[in-house]
């Protein structure tokens, strides 16, 4: 039988990036990539945030690649419609950068990605398997069998994707359909329209000139959104995600499909003319897992074999870092002797932290999406808080301090009532939007940079900060929530408050 120290079935991203990580951290583990299939097609998985970007060009060293062979983002971009939905791209309202981002982040081409992966691990000494599925695993035994050779494995982890192999086999899976019903469908095109190339020298002087066309673009409506993403060489991803009444028999079908997006005035301009590459769709986005890790049984699950919530922000492949990052600690740190039963259930707990506070961004929140008024307190908000809570200890590496991850958990149930607290403020917001006829009234004309809370501080992420500077830009940023969701209500009170005032007990 051959042994080897982890074996990762999946060759797509989460697995790919792991196995990097592994060569570069614990280079005397030996460690084989298993891939069922010969073919890389296109995948969702795109456009990549902040803490993903660090990752891959910091924590792996791509940063020269992925300059080279992907598009480099302009940050995420929001336009918003009329009620009758047609608005030109230039009369929407907009929230998106007017600079290159501070923090650089990227729009990937996963096929390409994939394919490069799988050739930089094999030279790396990674031992590659393409073209047979791991078949017949024994969790128990820690052995699979692999064209009829049996392979031994003291870790196994699973990027086997929504085929999800350990957490079918553990029962692990948490079906979310009920929480958050949401749905998509998406594809490829050339010749979809250049975001820049419009004549309207005010509305492009607006941003200053920044090029549109490298952000990830969202059309926003009640209830869903219609994104628009470049992945180079004349590829443009096009998708729409939404909650389930807005796709109809036939959405999924590359006419099904461009006939729902032809009901947008905008977006359909975009696509005058663009030819199809492919379709894809799924029926339901949102599952959780029991589980991520298992430091006792040497399991770990990357990406989409664990769980997955919503893309509205592209956390996908944030997940999968973080996934990475304690992956690679554990097995780092059980090759060495320790016993790494009680770090991994911390490491657990923190991603199931992170999977409910990312949900509380996207759960009940829909209908919200297509006020512009109201997403751009929400779009700000959100972002002020990621940089805050989520990117800056990250980029310093303190989440693989068991200590702070301790401290982050104890303080979990507090985030999460107020992560609630704001949600219910927004939902609560856009009844009355809705109730007094003032949804749609800022739709048109208005545009905001979308770094509000951001705009004094954004120079402290990534640097020693103490905790209570941390909190006082929490209690700075949960001000403005605040605030501005009362103008929006007719409630403002003008006051100030301290963090402990701003979430009712
Ligand atoms: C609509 C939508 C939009 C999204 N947009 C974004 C975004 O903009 N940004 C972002 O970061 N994330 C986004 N995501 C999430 C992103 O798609 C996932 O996080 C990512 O693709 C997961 O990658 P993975 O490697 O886990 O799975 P996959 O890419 O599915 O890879 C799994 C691999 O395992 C292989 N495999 C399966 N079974 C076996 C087996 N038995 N043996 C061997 N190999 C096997 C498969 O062939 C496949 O190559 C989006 C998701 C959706 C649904």
């Amino acid at each position: 039988m051959k042994k080897v120290d982890v074996a990762i079935l999946g060759g797509g991203l989460a697995g790919n990036l792991l196995a990097r990580q592994l060569r570069r951290e614990v280079p005397g583990a030996s460690v084989m990539v298993i891939e069922q299939s010969h073919e890389r097609g296109w995948k969702v998985g795109e456009s990549t945030v902040e803490i993903a970007a660090h990752y891959l060009g910091v924590k792996l060293g791509l940063s020269t690649y992925l300059y080279d062979q992907h598009l480099p983002k302009n940050g995420l971009r929001f336009f918003f419609d009329t009620d009758r939905r047609d608005a030109t791209l230039t009369q929407m309202s907009e929230v998106g950068t007017d600079r290159p981002p501070p923090t650089p982040s990227f729009q990937l081409d996963r096929a390409r990605i994939e394919q490069d992966l799988l050739r930089m691990n094999t030279e790396d000494g990674v031992d590659v398997r393409v073209g047979a599925p791991a078949r017949n695993l024994d969790l128990d035994a820690r052995t699979f069998a692999l064209e009829g050779e049996t392979i031994g494995a003291r870790w196994i982890v699973d990027g086997t994707g929504r085929a999800s192999t350990i957490a079918r086999m553990r029962d692990l899976r948490l079906p979310m359909e009920a929480v958050h019903p949401i749905a998509s469908v998406w594809g490829r095109y050339e010749g979809v329209r250049d975001f820049d190339d419009v004549p309207d020298r005010a509305w492009r002087a607006r941003s200053r000139y920044v090029a549109r066309s490298l952000s990830t673009n969202h059309f926003m409506y009640p209830g869903y959104w219609i994104w628009f993403i470049p992945l180079g060489r004349g590829v443009t991803s096009v998708g729409i995600v939404g909650e389930k009444h807005v796709f109809k028999r036939g959405s999924r079908t590359p006419e099904g499909f461009l006939s729902l997006v032809r009901e947008h005035g905008a977006p359909a301009a975009m696509m005058e003319g663009a030819r199809p590459l492919d379709l894809e769709g799924f029926t339901q986005l949102a599952y959780a897992t029991k589980r991520f890790f298992h430091g006792g049984e040497r399991w770990a699950l990357l990406g989409d074999a664990g769980a997955f919530h919503d893309p509205f922000y592209s956390p996908g492949s944030d997940f999968i870092s973080l996934e990475c990052d304690f992956t690679t600690d554990l097995i780092r740190r059980e090759l060495a002797g320790e016993d790494v039963t009680d770090r991994a259930r911390t490491y657990d707990a923190f991603m199931q932290f992170r999977y409910d506070a990312t949900l509380l961004l996207y759960k009940d929140l829909y209908p919200c999406f297509g006020c512009y008024d109201l997403m751009r307190v929400k779009l700000n908000f959100d972002l002020g808080c990621y940089y805050n809570l989520w990117l800056d200890p990250i980029v310093k590496g303190e989440h693989l301090d068991e200590k702070f991850l301790m401290s982050e958990l104890a303080r979990g149930p507090e985030t999460l009532a107020a992560l609630e607290h704001f949600s219910k403020l927004f939902q609560r917001a856009r009844e009355h939007l809705v109730a007094t006829g003032a949804y749609y009234e800022k739709n048109l004309g208005e545009y905001n940079v979308g770094v509000d809370c951001l705009r004094h501080w954004l120079e402290e992420v990534g640097t020693p900060r103490k905790r209570r500077q941390i909190r006082e830009r929490t209690e700075e940023v949960f001000n403005y929530g605040r605030r501005e969701a009362l103008k929006l209500l007719g409630e403002d009170d003008g006051k100030t408050l301290r963090l402990d005032e701003l979430v009712p007990a």
